[in-house]
Order: structure tokens, then sequence, then C-alpha cells
């Protein structure tokens, strides 16, 4: 499969940053994501701890 395209822009997907095509893209993404456009319901799987799961004051 080589279809990956950037879901901001839809140009192809850099390796270092998938599943963008750029920091740039990425940055446009997170960005919603904070916004509260959609929502990720699992946004990290190796930790099982919570505690820092709720920081918002850093930017
Ligand atoms: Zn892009």
């Amino acid at each position: 499969m080589s279809d990956s395209t950037c879901p901001i822009c839809h140009r192809p997907t850099d390796a270092n940053f998938r599943p963008f095509c750029s920091r740039h893209c990425a940055d446009v993404d997170l960005g919603r994501w904070f916004s509260g456009t959609y929502r990720v319901p699992s946004f990290r799987q190796d930790n099982e701890e919570e505690q820092d799961e709720y920081r918002d004051g850093e930017g």
C-alpha cells in the first residue's frame, strides 16, 4: 500500500511526519484536535497511567 496521503493537504506522507506530509500539517491537525473538532478515543496506548491525561496548561 502506498496510497497514504496527508489528511490535511493530500500530498504523499513523509515517514518522519506520518500520517502527515510535514510538521506543518501535523500541527494543523493537532490544532484541530485541541479545538475539539474531533476526538481521539485512544491517543496513547503504551501507558496505562492516566496522571498526565488532563494537563492542558502547557503549550
Ligand atoms: Zn500535508
